[in-house]
């Protein structure tokens, strides 16, 4: 009998340190896969379009939305940002877990379209540190963090319809913390 994989989301504030948290999960454990998501945004400085994110045009990120090709999408901060439903049917059938690592708002309609979805959000030891942890990354303007922190309570507000909740204070305990859940949870009905 041919086993499906999980599907794991996890989700939270920008810069509570999500990506760092996937990409330890991912070199240790093989059978996990990462979603590639599409996005309108720029790309950062060492971005690579079909590594870190497909970089697409408003007109062509609009013309998946309207082909009902993504699972979820959302704007944040004056970007938008979605994940191809193709890819994760297809790795799921495969028997590959999947992480898709997004913000909120995507997030619950992963949950309302997939309910076995796990849905973790990571949070972070308070607002001061991701506030400094933002400042310290130096990947956006002032204006962008901005916008970033001004959301945060309404992204607070959301966090009580999640499977989990993890703090990420500090990493290593933070990597064992979402490792257990992840493994628990892999073996749920298995
Ligand atoms: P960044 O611009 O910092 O790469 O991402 C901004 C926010 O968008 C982060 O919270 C990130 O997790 C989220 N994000 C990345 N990909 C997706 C996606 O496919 N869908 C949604 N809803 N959010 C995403």
């Amino acid at each position: 009998m041919n086993k499906k994989g999980k599907l794991f989301v996890i989700s939270g504030p920008s810069g509570v340190g999500k990506g760092t948290l996937v990409t330890e999960i991912l070199k240790r454990n093989q059978n996990i896969k990462l979603s590639v998501s599409v996005t309108t945004r720029f790309p950062r400085p060492g971005e690579k379009d079909g590594v870190n994110y497909h970089f697409l045009t408003k007109e062509k990120f609009q013309s998946l939305i309207d082909n009902n090709e993504l699972i979820e999408w959302a704007q944040f901060a004056d970007n938008y940002y979605g994940t191809y439903e193709k890819v994760v049917n297809e790795v799921l059938e495969q028997g590959y877990d999947l992480i898709v690592e997004i913000e909120v708002q995507g997030a619950l309609q992963i949950k309302s379209k997939r309910p076995d979805a796990v849905l973790i959000f990571i949070l972070p030891p308070s607002i001061e540190e991701l506030k400094d942890r933002l400042e310290r990354r130096r990947t956006e303007t002032a204006e962008v963090i901005a916008k970033r922190l001004a959301i945060v309570d309404s992204e607070y507000a959301k966090k009580d319809r999640f499977n989990y909740q993890l703090i990420n204070d500090r990493l290593d305990a933070s990597i064992e913390e979402l490792e257990n859940i992840i493994n628990k949870e892999r073996f749920i009905n298995a």
